[in-house]
């Protein structure tokens, strides 16, 4: 469809406004739920206004629109520090995951002086933190200098599918499912552990691929991941996912799959799976036929926290058959989906 999605990509940015904001202002702030040791414990989220991913100003990911988060100005060690400081008296999780929209280990992002101050202070209240960010950033320094400070670390890995075809042509991810392995290599000489996020359903492939890649990119990860999540691809502004489902040509996954999925890898693995179904029972989020979805979105949160498959025991709903006529007959489609 399009020779170059890296371009096409710069070319929708460059359509985007972006509403400026105080390089002191977080993006986000909130409490979860999450697994530690076996274990439901709380856990908190926080997401940094940095300058923004460096692969995103290149264009970046197809389905990615966090981009636009990031600050116009870029904000110094000290705006960052700002930052959590302003939610620091808030924090009460035994897990604390710091994302930026970008990668909370690139220095271009978050200058070594922010992350230190953030990480001593984390120390003392966290069992455990999570830093999201892309593999290439996880080196034996960085990882060096941020065990000084906490003990139990975890990096969170956007592989997104563990096919380079797939994340290099529909996704655009400018890396290879060996620089994921090699990421998490280092991570564990360093005793610090990996989580991979997958993506369900990139654009670009129709529904029963996208269902057979992440049972395969689940059981490729899993080696070297002690969590996966598997993200449910949702469709956010100013993106090629954007223009194609404005277009009709792409819908996100259904509900049945990602539970399709869970049940035909549960078990066949020591990785604990997870998934959190944003926006689903929404027209840009993943769904079924709208009358299901809550109970799905329920379920599928209550197996991330459980672990325990008999959750999907009691879901049922006539959307079923058509579910399964998609799987079945969306490829003569070319990736146009049948049905929305
Ligand atoms: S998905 Fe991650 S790597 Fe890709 S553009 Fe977005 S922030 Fe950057
Ligand atoms: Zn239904």
């Amino acid at each position: 469809m399009m020779e170059n999605l890296g371009e096409a990509m710069m070319e929708i940015r460059r359509r985007q406004r972006m509403r400026p904001r105080m390089p002191t202002e977080l993006v986000g702030f909130w409490k979860g739920e999450d697994l530690l040791d076996g274990k439901p414990v709380r856990s908190n989220t926080i997401v940094f206004r940095t300058k923004g991913c460096y692969w995103a100003q290149k264009g970046g990911c197809t389905m990615c629109g966090y981009t636009y988060d990031a600050a116009v100005t870029p904000p110094t060690a000290d705006d960052l520090i700002a930052q959590y400081r302003s939610v620091e008296n808030s924090i009460d999780g035994k897990v604390v995951k710091l994302f930026t929209s970008g990668s909370f280990l690139d220095k271009g992002e978050v200058p070594e002086k922010a992350r230190d101050e953030i990480l001593s202070s984390l120390s003392k209240k966290a069992s455990k933190v999570i830093v999201e960010t892309r593999p290439e950033f996880v080196t034996d320094k960085a990882l060096e200098e941020a065990k000084k400070y906490v003990e139990r670390l975890e990096v969170a890995i956007g592989l997104e599918t563990s096919s380079d075809k797939i994340r290099i042509e529909c996704i655009n991810k400018n890396f290879l499912f060996m620089d994921f392995v090699k990421a998490s290599e280092t991570a564990k000489r360093h005793g610090v552990t990996t989580k991979a996020y997958l993506l369900l359903k990139p654009p670009f492939i129709d529904e029963k691929d996208a269902l057979d890649d992440m049972v395969k990119s689940v059981l490729d990860a899993a080696p070297y991941a002690g969590t996966i999540s598997i993200n449910l691809c949702n469709v956010q502004r100013g993106t090629i996912v954007d223009e194609l489902f404005r277009k009709k040509a792409y819908r996100p996954p259904w509900l049945w799959t990602i539970v399709e999925i869970i049940r035909r890898v549960h078990g066949k693995t020591g990785a604990i799976i997870m998934s959190d179904p944003l926006a689903a029972g929404s027209p840009r989020g993943p769904h079924n036929c709208y009358r299901c979805d809550h109970a799905f979105a329920d379920a599928i949160r209550k197996y991330s926290i459980t672990q325990d498959v008999s959750v999907f025991d009691g879901l049922g709903c006539e959307c079923r058959l058509t579910w399964e006529k998609v799987l079945e007959l969306e490829a003569w489609t070319f990736g146009a989906p049948l049905l929305y």
